[in-house]
């Protein structure tokens, strides 16, 4: 089914960000990105001088071993956690050292989060929580999109429920719903298919596809399953916080030997 309608064209960037961007296409970009959680003897490294690029209407998974660094990774990007060193941009802007308020707007305008433990609102409706970041902005929803998110995620029949009344799964698609219809320029999902089973994992991939190929945003998703980040176009292999590796055009099989080969 086609999506809705092609979404306009991002802005160009601006002057004052290509002194650092040398890929003015980049829509998420990460330089040298180091983060150390805590202080002390219980410091850890978990993101030592990573560089990544994700251009425009790609998607990219992000694959590693359990601890190699692949949740920070994503919260460094969307401004969610501070880098400790390092650079981070989304499309021209950089979001180190931005203020709270101008990241709270950036992540507002740009970006779709989608958190591993979902992070509904348990008082509102499974309906209510994917359009609450539109709400919050004041911005209206295309219903044309709105319902086919609906549809091919398969929660039309559980829009009145509340979270507590949902499976995870279910909870996992609501949450990939609130990410989606703001249709942001870049959308960052942590393991969105880890709570469903394969029929629901497929349609949750496929969408995150077409809003990559279709609509031309960026997906980044973590995952540890080899057939869900054959769906992307790129693999970025993590280990111990650095780069391990990537490949490109991954099929389940490639994925799995590149997996097997960092020893992990
Ligand atoms: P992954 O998502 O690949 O499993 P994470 O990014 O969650 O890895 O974690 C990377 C490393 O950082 C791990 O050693 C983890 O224990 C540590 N870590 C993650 N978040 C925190 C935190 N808030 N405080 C302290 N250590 C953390
Ligand atoms: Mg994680």
């Amino acid at each position: 089914m086609p999506l809705a309608r092609p979404r306009p064209a991002p802005p160009a960037p601006s002057a004052s960000a290509s002194a650092g961007a040398t890929e003015a296409v980049a829509a998420v970009r990460a330089q040298a990105l180091t983060k150390v959680h805590g202080r002390g003897e219980t410091a850890v490294t978990a993101l030592d001088g990573v560089d990544v690029c994700v251009t425009r209407g790609s998607f990219t998974a992000v694959m590693g071993p359990s601890g190699s660094g692949k949740s920070t990774l994503l919260n460094c990007l969307a401004g969610l956690d501070d880098a400790t060193s390092g650079r981070v941009w989304v499309g021209p802007q950089e979001v180190t050292g931005l203020s709270e308020k101008a990241l709270t707007r950036l992540r507002r305008d740009r970006i779709g989060f989608v958190f591993q433990s979902f992070n509904l609102l348990p008082v509102l409706t499974a309906g209510e929580n994917m359009l609450l970041p539109m709400v919050l902005a004041g911005r209206r929803p295309d219903e044309a999109w709105r319902a086919e998110v609906v549809e091919r995620l398969g929660l039309g029949d559980r829009l009145g429920h509340r979270p507590a009344e949902l499976s995870g799964g279910q909870q996992q698609r609501v949450a990939v719903a609130r990410a989606l219809l703001p249709r942001p320029d870049v959308v960052l999902a942590d393991e969105p298919t880890g709570n469903l089973d394969s029929r629901t994992g497929a349609q949750v991939l496929s969408l995150l596809r077409s809003a990559a190929r279709e609509t031309g945003q960026s997906v980044v998703m973590v995952t540890h399953d080899p057939a869900a980040a054959a769906y992307a176009d790129r693999v970025v292999l993590l280990a111990d916080g650095r780069l391990a590796g990537e490949v490109a055009d991954p099929t389940p099989d490639s994925v799995l030997a590149a997996l097997a080969a960092l020893g992990g």
